[in-house]
């Protein structure tokens, strides 16, 4: 038998396409088992400031093809403190919440993490949602095939212009920590190099390749910069290519926050669907303080404090030394 009665979802930290898939599969996997569903708005923001709503099963319809949340989410400074902790825990009580589903990443993680070792009586399972692709324990995260396939068509256009001109495009893409999306992307399109976070690129090894293209009649040349390389900044570098590249003409895109929207891929709404629902078979078999994930394509539940301690794991190697050898 179920000890949870009444389940809060929220979706907290930056919005991913899939995250409404994953509500709708929250809120009908619930009812389907008898039990109370409450929307939290804005993340913990809306747990602070009492802002919930009770969800049926129509307060989800149509909403499997929009991207963003339905639910909004917010960064929350306040939750962060044991005064913000408490009010929040005050107000969920009083409603009757005694399990959450929180979607987000690994900011949201922690806070979920430290609220339900403060307040075991709650219980609580994480469904990754950040486009970051950067959570151990799933091999892919709620958002990123979809930011990554709006990338590739973000970037496909850009070779179309870059080619007609010979130009060599600086595209900088989401990813302050994290590579994923460059590298799914910069394989994508055939990027003539991909800096990341996660490996150190030398200014003059780069020149070298890209001397290389242009002295074997490329006619254009893709770079995907992430957001944390820590090459340089996206201008300064492109700034510092032309000084050694006559050959083309070089221009930089920033993609910004159109990575984020759009409606989920196929892959997403899967991928939420499934999480949501696996996330509240989870509460009712008494689980707590667990992330659910996709690992071989199967359900994973994986500690919160494990899944966010392996916070340093790696890009795959195979697929960084392909980028060198399929783009000369
Ligand atoms: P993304 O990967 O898309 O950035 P995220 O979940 O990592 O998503 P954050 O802004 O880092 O996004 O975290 C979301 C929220 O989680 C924060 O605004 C805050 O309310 C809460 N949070 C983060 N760290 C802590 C912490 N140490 N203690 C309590 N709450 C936290």
């Amino acid at each position: 038998m179920s000890k949870i009665s009444k389940i809060g979802v929220l979706t907290s930290g930056g919005d991913a396409p899939g995250m409404n898939p994953c509500i709708r599969a929250v809120v009908r996997t619930a009812i389907f088992n008898g039990l109370e569903v409450v929307g939290i708005k804005q993340g913990y923001k809306g747990m602070i400031e009492n802002d919930m709503y009770e969800m049926g099963t129509r307060s989800v319809s149509n909403i499997l093809n929009l991207g963003g949340t339905i639910l909004k989410t917010a960064r929350c400074l306040p939750f962060r403190t044991d005064e913000g902790m408490e009010t929040a825990y005050q107000n969920i009580k009083a409603k009757g919440i005694d399990g959450l589903v929180v979607i987000g990443g690994d900011g949201t993680f922690t806070g979920a993490l430290r609220f339900s070792q403060k307040y075991p009586d709650i219980a609580v399972i994480g469904v990754p949602g950040t486009i970051d692709n950067d959570l151990y324990g799933s091999t892919y995260t709620l958002g990123f095939d979809t930011a990554t396939n709006t990338v590739i068509e973000a970037i496909d256009k850009i070779r179309d212009t870059a080619d007609s001109h010979d130009r060599l495009f600086f595209v900088e893409v989401m990813g302050r920590d994290s590579g994923a999306i460059a590298l799914r992307a910069g394989i994508s399109c055939g990027a003539e190099a991909i800096l990341l976070p996660e490996k150190s690129t030398a200014l003059a090894d780069l020149i070298d390749h890209l001397k290389n293209g242009a002295t074997n009649k490329k006619s254009s040349s893709i770079v995907i910069v992430a957001e944390g390389d820590k090459t340089g900044g996206i201008y300064d570098l492109a700034k510092a290519v032309q000084n050694e590249i006559t050959h083309y003409d070089i221009k930089v895109t920033v993609l910004g926050h159109l990575q984020r929207g759009g409606a989920p891929s196929s892959f997403d709404r899967v991928l939420g669907s499934r999480l949501g629902f696996a996330a509240v078979n989870a509460l009712i078999a008494g689980q707590s303080q667990k992330m659910v994930g996709l690992e071989a394509n199967h359900i994973k539940l994986t500690p919160l404090d494990e899944a966010l301690s392996h916070h340093d794991f790696k890009l795959e190697s195979d697929l960084l030394q392909m980028v060198e050898v399929l783009s000369i």
